[in-house]
């Protein structure tokens, strides 16, 4: 998705292959690869965070309109709560670990090394610019890569941003930035790396796969797709409503594990609908124009195609929207599972949240199970064997027990997609794992001589497998 009449700044081809030289040779040159040197770039990275960081509050305003508290609670300060848990771990992640060998080998030592790949390239989207730029980042960091950094085209300010900050504070020649839009990230990927984490939507995934492909280069697809809700619980109501109304409407609704749609019995569609308005108010009060908490849309192509999506919609409250402002308002609508409309069939990655009616859980389940891998699914049930049932019969990235979104903040479990939603995931330790070779090191000493009884002639060898 990609905007032409957007602001750009952009880096030629030739520059783009010598800045992954670059970054190649200082990998190559074991620079990357000391401990030290990782926590060195861990802590300037940290400064730049700390000291700059209202900078970026800035830039995401400028570009995104979010609020300074909710860019330190969902961007800065995420990268910075993952930066400090893998310093304080680095040393106990990267220790090579001795394994037990197998009792007919023995004598022998194994060990397993993580190894760093090399050069790593991350393409960033557009809705968490700083967060999904820069927590790959510290894992490959960490891991001992150089990084080539691609941030989306469609947050400028943020971008530039980065790419004036960065070589400020981090080696300028291992952690290099590369901004523009699709001829730069075609360039950047003609080029070699050895691992690719892309972050966006499953059209480009299948780019940059098939660019991956040409150098046998592994990838990490963070992608997207329609997140699911199933809400039964009426004793939690408004609670439920607030916890909803938060992760659906936080960043105007442009989050990868934002709820999608809530399906959810007949009988509560309403009392769920008013419930949410309640929320709504509560947080943006009645005009959510006006409060400085609600952001806006990323571009005018995006805003049009929210405001399409609602034509003909049956919606419930909200729909108001500016134009000039990139402005929607936190909007409900009520559908239908079958229904071939926009809000139905695609993400809606907006404010637009459809509550649609099924006759009970099973129904639900069954059509999760018809659709595409969801990244993230939502239960909101008071009953134990519903939450296991989701749980246990579907598939999805991750799930939610009443509540969305903390899943993806947080660095003690993985985040990533199944199926259409991504494959691989990262955060925490499991960043050391994908920005890593996992290398046996197996040493057979001389003494005793155990491994000629395998060798021919096979006459004399034992039966011993
Ligand atoms: P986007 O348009 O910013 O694209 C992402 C990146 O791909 C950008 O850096 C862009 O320059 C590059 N790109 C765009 N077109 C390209 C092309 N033709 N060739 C090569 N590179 C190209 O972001 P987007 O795709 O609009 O992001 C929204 C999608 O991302 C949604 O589907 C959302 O669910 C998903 N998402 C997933 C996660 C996750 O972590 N799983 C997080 C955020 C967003």
């Amino acid at each position: 998705m990609t905007d032409v009449d957007e602001p750009e700044r952009s880096t030629s081809a030739v520059s783009i292959a010598h800045v992954v030289a670059r970054a190649r040779d200082r990998f190559d040159a074991g620079v990357t690869r000391p401990l030290a040197w990782r926590r060195e770039q861990l802590d300037a990275l940290e400064r730049l965070l700390v000291e700059r960081g209202r900078d970026l509050e800035q830039a995401l305003h400028a570009d995104l309109r979010k609020h300074p508290t909710e860019s330190q609670l969902t961007e800065i300060g995420t990268v910075l709560a993952e930066l400090r848990h893998t310093r304080k771990n680095l040393e106990r992640w990267t220790a090579p670990r001795k394994v037990p060998g197998e009792a007919q080998l023995l004598p022998i030592r194994s060990r397993l090394v993580l190894e760093p790949l090399g050069v790593v390239l991350v393409i960033a989207p557009w809705n968490y610019p700083v967060n999904l730029l820069l927590m790959p980042l510290v894992g490959a960091i960490a891991a001992g890569n150089a990084v080539v950094l691609k941030p989306s085209e469609l947050t400028p300010t943020v971008s530039a941003a980065i790419a004036d900050l960065l070589p400020r504070y981090l080696d300028a020649e291992a952690f290099a930035v590369v901004e523009g839009a699709v001829p730069e990230t075609t360039a950047l990927l003609e080029q070699r790396f050895d691992h690719i984490l892309y972050t966006g939507n499953g059209a480009v995934a299948r780019v940059v796969a098939r660019a991956a492909a040409e150098h046998l280069t592994p990838t990490t697809l963070e992608l997207g797709g329609k997140s699911p809700v199933w809400f039964d619980d009426d004793e939690h109501l408004e609670q439920v409503a607030r916890r909803l109304a938060w992760g659906k409407w936080l960043n105007c609704g442009q989050t990868c594990v934002a709820p999608d749609y809530v399906m959810t019995t007949p009988g509560r569609v309403d009392a769920l609908t008013r419930a949410l308005q309640a929320a709504v108010d509560a947080m943006f009060g009645e005009d959510p124009r006006t409060s400085p908490d609600y952001g806006r849309i990323v571009s005018e192509r995006h805003h049009a195609r929210l405001v399409d999506a609602l034509d003909g919609a049956a919606i419930a409250f909200g729909g108001q929207h500016d134009a000039n402002q990139k402005y929607l308002a936190p909007t409900v609508v009520h559908a239908r599972l079958d229904d071939d409309t926009a809000v139905m069939t695609e993400e809606i990655f907006g404010p637009i949240l459809p509550i649609v009616a099924v006759p009970d859980a099973d129904a639900a389940i069954r059509h999760i199970l018809g659709r595409d891998k969801p990244l993230a699914l939502y239960v909101f049930s008071a009953d134990p064997a519903t939450r296991q049932a989701f749980v246990e019969r579907t598939s999805s990235g991750a799930v939610g027990l009443d509540v969305p979104m903390l899943q993806a903040g947080m660095h003690s479990v993985p985040f990533g997609g199944v199926g259409q939603s991504g494959a691989g995931a990262y955060h925490g330790e499991f960043s050391l794992r994908t920005f890593s070779h996992l290398k046996p090191v197996v040493h057979k000493p001389h003494r005793p001589d155990t491994l000629r009884a395998a060798m021919p002639p096979y006459g004399r060898v034992k039966r011993f497998l």
